[in-house]
């Protein structure tokens, strides 16, 4: 097959083409564009993939694995080592090492062993990471999250007790679901909290999420195309 235009389905054009849309969703909720971090979402993607994204100046990226990070971004930091890297999957206590050591974010702090775990890392090597605690906002049994109600509580537990840099709140909210009553939710409970950071919205519902206040949205599918 010939392809017309084989650029069309280069990361980068992608990358540009969510970029105008971030834009005009700022536009319409009347909100500063410096407001709204892009985190490309680079799972299961290659070096080849994620180094044209590095070329025309992206520099936060997400990851779900702390082992395929580990394989792919320590030679590419190098090479950028402006690059942000967000942790956005769940994360076990015995890889808390490797995460505080390769990640610049942890967006998915969930429960308090694992609070406890990444202070003492923190405490230990002096890499103080900013860190999102990851709500359970449609308490889907099957998810990742604190639950609604536990948030207060933990947030005090993390922020006064263990000492981490709690900068915000981050979900996903049930698939098929109406995704505006969740980050409505979301964004109170951060309100009340006191924190500013709010990383809500995916490659779907971005749109959505910066009309809710989104501080970060978490982009994959609408830049690389869909995983295998
Ligand atoms: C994969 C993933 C994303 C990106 O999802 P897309 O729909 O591909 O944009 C965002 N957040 C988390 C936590 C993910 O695991």
């Amino acid at each position: 097959m010939v392809e017309k235009n084989p650029e069309s389905h280069f990361p980068s054009t992608h990358l540009d083409a969510v970029r105008a849309r971030v834009l005009q969703a700022c536009r319409d909720a009347n909100r500063k564009p410096e407001d709204v971090r892009l985190v490309c979402v680079s799972k299961t993607h290659g070096p080849e993939a994620i180094s044209p994204l590095l070329a025309v100046g992206q520099r936060v990226f997400g990851e779900n694995r702390v082992q395929e990070a580990e394989e792919k971004w320590p030679r590419l930091k190098a090479e950028t080592p402006e690059v942000e890297l967000h942790l956005i999957g769940p994360l076990q206590t015995n890889k808390v090492r490797p995460a505080v050591a390769l990640f610049d974010v942890i967006e998915t702090v969930d429960r308090p062993k694992l609070a406890r775990a990444l202070s003492r890392e923190m405490n230990a090597t002096g890499r103080r990471l900013p860190c999102y605690i990851q709500v359970n906002i449609g308490e889907e049994p099957q998810k990742a999250g604190v639950a609604p109600a536990d948030v207060d509580a933990f947030v005090g537990l993390c922020r006064d007790e263990l000492g981490l840099d709690i900068v915000g709140l981050m979900c996903i909210p049930p698939a098929g679901e109406e995704p505006s009553l969740h980050f409505a939710l979301l964004r109170e409970m951060a309100r009340r909290n006191g924190l500013g950071g709010l990383s809500m919205g995916m490659s779907g519902d971005f749109e959505v999420a910066i009309a809710f206040g989104a501080t970060a949205i978490r982009i994959g599918s609408a830049i690389f195309g869909a995983r295998g």
